[in-house]
């Protein structure tokens, strides 16, 4: 039996696993998501990924038609069906089959679809060398037209800032937002280490709020490294001694280089070498 894909409390076969044409969420992106990785048969931090679903929901005035108890032991259910061990999660929710204009009154009921499925990484080799990085001269949405915080299904504000990184032959592109400071990656949150200190984007500064990141955070207080959460600038990227990157399915990714400059040594540091160390103890373990 091929992958089972959950669309309403139905699972049909990858291939069978269709929605209206007159989704909203095809129509205008108009749906919520969310991106979650599987270690060991187990969502990680299902919690977390539900709340911010439930949150970017709120925030486009979509109600989810079931609990978050019945959402988890659904993602339960849909990883134990596929048999994903070490995995991906995506968890959809549209605002369901409408009528061709806009309004969200004229629609039928949300849909909610969940495909577990093995996940394509990163080579280790980016985690050994670390990655190069180009700023984009697509900015991040601005926050009062559509909030970076809201995991909305209209990404092309990533995607075209994402073509541009990968036109300059680099998998990330950095993001700016409308003040021109630092805000995040296309799919990634920003980390720079400076004498010891970890520097990330404040909520404010226009972010997608991470749950790698919250994670990262969590690990560098284990190991005593403090942590601030303060607008970036470029400069502030590139004199960094080391940069890194979070996210679902990167994890801890290394910077090495940025818009051509070498940063740091030009090698993962040791800082971000103990990130990456401590998070696969803690997702592996
Ligand atoms: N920023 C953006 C724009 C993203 O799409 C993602 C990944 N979904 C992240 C940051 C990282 O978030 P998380 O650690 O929750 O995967």
């Amino acid at each position: 039996m091929g992958l089972q894909v959950y669309i309403n409390g139905t699972y049909f076969d990858k291939d069978d696993a269709k929605i209206s044409v007159y989704d909203h969420g095809l129509l205008y992106g108009d749906g919520v998501f969310e991106g979650i990785r599987s270690y060991g048969g187990k969502a990680f931090r299902l919690e977390e990924h539900l709340d911010r679903l439930w949150d970017s929901a709120r925030a486009i005035w979509l109600e989810i038609p079931l609990t978050k108890e019945a959402m988890t032991d659904a993602v339960n259910e849909t990883l134990a069906r596929n048999k994903i061990d070490d995995g991906y999660v995506r968890l959809v929710v549209t605002r369901g089959a409408g009528t061709l204009g806009l309004d969200p009154n004229r629609t039928s009921n949300p849909q909610v679809i969940i495909i577990a499925d093995r996940i394509s990484l990163y080579p280790e080799e980016f985690y050994d060398q670390g990655l190069e990085l180009v700023t984009a001269s697509t900015i991040r949405n601005h926050p009062a037209a559509l909030s970076p915080r809201i995991k909305s299904l209209n990404y092309l504000n990533n995607i075209l800032a994402k073509i541009e990184g990968l036109q300059a032959g680099c998998v990330e592109a950095l993001m700016l937002n409308t003040k021109g400071e630092v805000a995040e990656c296309t799919g990634d949150n920003i980390f720079v280490v400076r004498d010891g200190v970890l520097r990330t984007p404040p909520t404010d500064a226009g972010i997608l709020e991470g749950i790698t990141r919250d994670v990262v955070i969590e690990l560098a207080g284990e190991a005593e490294l403090p942590v601030r959460e303060v607008a970036l600038t470029r400069h502030d990227v590139y004199v960094a001694n080391e940069c890194f990157l979070t996210g679902s399915a990167a994890e801890v990714v290394p910077v090495v280089k940025v818009d051509n400059r070498v940063i740091g040594s030009g090698e993962p540091g040791p800082i971000t070498r103990d990130l990456i160390a401590r998070f696969r103890q803690l997702t592996r373990s």
